[in-house]
């Protein structure tokens, strides 16, 4: 889905390096290298980006409209 704002073991902000450390992913960075370049040290916060798969855009077509 979208990543979590805060990382569930600490409470750490990650969601504002997303993005950051996809376009380092993307430029062919190690993913060890990117983590540390986008300043997620504690490991707890590094599982969050890691291990998160974006599914939103594939998720949100079949979101129930709210009334
Ligand atoms: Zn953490």
């Amino acid at each position: 889905m979208i990543i979590p704002v805060r990382c569930f073991s600490c409470g750490g902000l990650v969601a504002h390096k997303w993005e950051e450390f996809n376009e380092k992913k993307k430029a062919g960075i190690e993913i060890a290298d990117a983590l540390d370049e986008v300043g997620i040290m504690r490991y707890c916060c590094r599982r969050m980006i890691v291990s998160h798969v974006d599914l939103i855009t594939e998720v949100a077509p079949f979101s129930a409209p709210r009334q």
